[in-house]
């Protein structure tokens, strides 16, 4: 953190230009300097696992960092930055690992759950609602999913790599319109944020993707949703479909959706009023996630 910080203190006056090439933590720290020093960045993700190069918003364990250590003084608050561009090379993007490429599947998918949880909140709770934003971020999911339909495992190509390098980034562009992460970020994302607290002790490699796209399943039938249609399009480009797939211990699952919600109490969802252990349960075996 001390080196973000003076890296961004001491950058040239002149209008210098920050590019941010690299994957999802490169691309974080290029936000937080561009944050830091009130200037535009370009980013130019080397693989589509998620839809952090076109989001403002950084991953939830820095910015908590950046939270408590702007507690004591030292560090300046994260101000949300948009890239001024993204540029997409498909042919390195669609050669990244298979992984990285299953991941962003994921992702994408887990909008569908987001906007459930946005309508939720708009019925329940009265929060603002904007349909163009939540049709957007809807729309990349359903895009994805019939492409990969279409391609199967040629999903895995640079045709594929193209398609979802799009999706991704109009998560961003859904994200701009709302002016929140509501469009991009539901239940399933808490339930992943949870988790990533746990991996930090256990040292638990998960990709954010695999986390949010697996969790999406089971959020989406909490919902009541068309939940199967999330498993059908994950295995098509090998994504993990069980807690058994991820190496993640039944127990830490089940502990991380119940904090969940607590990690963001004002982010109404429909782990809001609370589920309990036999239901849980239930839907983890309904579903065949367990
Ligand atoms: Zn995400």
């Amino acid at each position: 953190m001390e080196d973000l910080n003076n890296y961004a203190t001491n950058l040239p006056d002149f209008e210098t230009q920050l590019m941010a090439v690299g994957g999802g933590k490169i691309i974080d720290y290029v936000k937080v300097i561009a944050s830091i020093a009130k200037r535009d960045y370009i980013a130019i993700p080397t693989n589509a696992s998620h839809d952090g190069f076109s989001s403002p918003y950084i991953n939830f364990l820095l910015r908590e960092k950046i939270k408590r250590e702007g507690k004591t003084g030292y560090f300046p608050s994260y101000i949300p930055t948009s890239p001024l561009a993204i540029i997409g090379d498909t042919k390195l993007v669609s050669q990244a690992s298979e992984a990285s490429i299953s991941a962003g599947v994921g992702d994408v998918l887990s909008k569908w759950v987001a906007i459930r949880d946005w309508r939720l909140a708009n019925r329940l709770k009265g929060e603002k609602f904007d349909i163009y934003a939540a049709t957007f971020a809807e729309m990349t999911a359903t895009l994805v999913s019939d492409r990969v339909s279409s391609l199967g495992q040629g999903f895995i190509s640079e045709k594929g790599a193209r398609d979802l390098l799009k999706a991704l980034a109009s998560s961003g562009v859904a994200m701009c319109i709302a002016g929140s992460s509501r469009p991009a970020s539901g239940s399933e994302h808490l339930v992943s944020h949870a988790l990533d607290k746990v991996a930090e002790k256990e040292r638990l490699n998960i990709a954010h993707g695999h986390k949010t796209g697996l969790v999406s399943i089971l959020m989406m039938y909490l919902h009541g949703g068309d939940w199967q249609r999330i498993p059908n399009v994950l295995e098509r480009v090998k994504a993990p479909l069980t807690l058994k797939d991820l190496k993640l211990d039944r127990d830490i699952f089940l502990n991380a959706v119940n904090v969940a919600q607590k990690i963001r109490p004002n982010r109404y969802t429909i782990l809001s009023e609370g589920i309990t252990k036999s239901a849980l349960i239930n839907a983890l075996e309904i579903t065949g996630i367990d």
